[in-house]
């Protein structure tokens, strides 16, 4: 089976979305990439879906991607003696380090090290930014603050400090045991949380050594400042507009997440827009014309991927969810203005040889009217470059390697096929035009172009440009 849009769905699992018959319906619906959130459920829930998954994907013969994301130093208030409080404008509240249970005038903030870079004048946004206090000093243990914002905080609810860049590690305790799972459970790509800065995501590759991609995730203003350097730093990048949102004005998310798109799309690393995308399906089986337009608007702009999150995880309606999101893109991929958006959009390849082919592949797909461009590609390096040049027919990307395959399930255009290493050049044309048949990506009579690096099955070795037509004997 293959699919024939070009960008790519992610879909959230959770308690609605834990049945083998569940699962397999979203993957039939459209589904790429299953996301596990680690802010949520036990190692035992992850691993019960990640078996399911790895069986659909032996049963249907498509490799799956699964992305495991970690929660990161989400910061929590702690608990009151009632469970919940209401704050008035215009109060004092304060935040310290004594653990016992709060009241309206004082919680534990149990993160000691935010207390020496809080300063006067900063904002704390509380519960997904409903309540707002403003900082008037602080010292070692505690932090004084005016409410500006009131309403009712309870437990453990999240805290933004969007205007400070936190001494905290991207990777804490949980997550670590957390990636560890996740790597033994064969995820092929790690989500980090509230990056800051480049480095946090190369403490992260470091750990995770290759095993998966390291998708960073941008949801604080203080990644922006280095958003060139994070990306290029990570193998994928996600538009957290969640918590993005929290820490911004709502006004500065759509300007930001083209922002992102450009500065990703520049570097060719993969880009997936979050949160809140058809967020009315939670509870409704259509969405708003404005959640239509968001996921369009996102494909118009030549993100890689579109995802959804309490939709699928833990809504009413998650198959439909994926149906329409299957629906709306396809609708944009068929329209002439998205194809002139993509080529307005083109990328100038890097001076080396392997975009040079890629640029070629491009060219000569247009000029012949290939029907398929064919990577051979071993850590999925040359399907990248070529999906940075955005061809208007499907990469089928050929690997010995089923962790790359699964990992370029995540990116624009790429349909994968895993062979094994191919000898010579007669061979890789005629598996090449094999598996573009079988795949159903060209018929009898239709032309593909192929690239491949000579000596074959060494990394960035791209080097060779073919163009061949598919013969009944293939
Ligand atoms: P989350 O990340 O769902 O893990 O918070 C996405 C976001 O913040 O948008
Ligand atoms: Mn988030």
């Amino acid at each position: 089976m293959h699919r024939s849009r070009k960008a790519k769905i992610v879909a959230t699992l959770g308690p609605a979305s834990s049945s083998k018959e569940m699962i397999k319906a979203l993957f039939k619906a459209g589904a790429d990439v299953f996301r596990f959130n680690f802010s949520h459920g036990s190692h035992t829930d992850h691993q019960l879906r990640c078996n399911i998954v790895r069986e659909i994907e032996a049963e249907l013969g498509r490799p799956i991607a699964i992305l495991a994301d970690l929660q990161g130093p989400k910061l929590r208030v702690g608990q009151f003696s009632a469970g919940r409080v209401i704050l008035t404008a215009g109060q004092d509240f304060i935040l310290d380090s004594d653990s016992t249970p709060g009241d309206a005038n004082r919680v534990c903030l149990p993160h000691p090290e935010l207390f020496a870079v809080i300063t006067a004048g900063q904002a704390l946004l509380l519960d997904d930014g409903k309540l707002r206090l403003q900082v008037m000093d602080s010292d070692a243990h505690s932090i004084r603050t005016r409410v500006i914002n009131g309403g009712a905080l309870s437990d453990r609810k999240g805290v933004n400090v969007p205007d400070a860049v936190l001494p905290i590690p991207a990777l804490t305790e949980k997550d670590k045991r957390d990636l560890a799972f996740a790597l033994d459970m064969g995820a092929d790509w790690i989500a980090l949380s509230f990056v800051q800065r480049p480095e946090d995501v190369a403490e992260a590759k470091a750990l995770v050594a290759g095993r998966a991609g390291v998708l960073a995730k941008l949801e604080k203003p203080a990644a922006l400042d280095r958003l060139e350097e994070i990306v290029a730093a990570s193998d994928a990048i996600m538009v957290a507009r969640g918590d993005l949102g929290v820490e911004l004005p709502p006004e500065r998310v759509p300007g930001v997440q083209k922002r992102i798109l450009r500065v990703c799309r520049s570097h060719g690393k993969p880009i997936v827009i979050a949160t809140q995308m058809l967020e009315s399906m939670i509870a409704a089986p259509v969405p708003t014309r404005a959640e239509a337009s968001d996921v369009a608007s996102a494909i118009y702009d030549g993100a890689d991927a579109v995802m959804l999150s309490a939709e699928s995880a833990s809504g009413a309606y998650p198959v439909a969810a994926v149906e329409i999101m299957d629906r709306i893109i396809s609708e944009v991929e068929r329209d002439p203005l998205y194809k002139n958006m993509v080529a307005a959009q083109h990328e100038a390849p890097q001076n080396n040889k392997g975009d040079a082919i890629c640029a070629a592949l491009r060219s000569v797909t247009q000029i012949v009217g290939a029907v398929a461009t064919v990577t051979y590609t071993t850590s999925g390096h040359t399907s990248l470059r070529a999906a940075r040049e955005r061809p208007m027919a499907p990469i089928l990307s050929i690997t010995p390697t089923m962790n790359t395959a699964r990992r370029l399930a995540l990116v624009w255009g790429v349909h994968s096929s895993v062979s094994d290493v191919v000898s010579n050049e007669d061979i890789l044309v005629a598996t090449a035009c094999r598996t573009a048949w079988q795949e159903g990506l060209a018929q009898v009579g239709e032309q593909i172009a192929i690239t491949a690096g000579v000596p074959f099955g060494q990394p960035g070795s791209t080097n060779l440009l073919r163009i061949a037509e598919i013969w009944p004997q293939h």
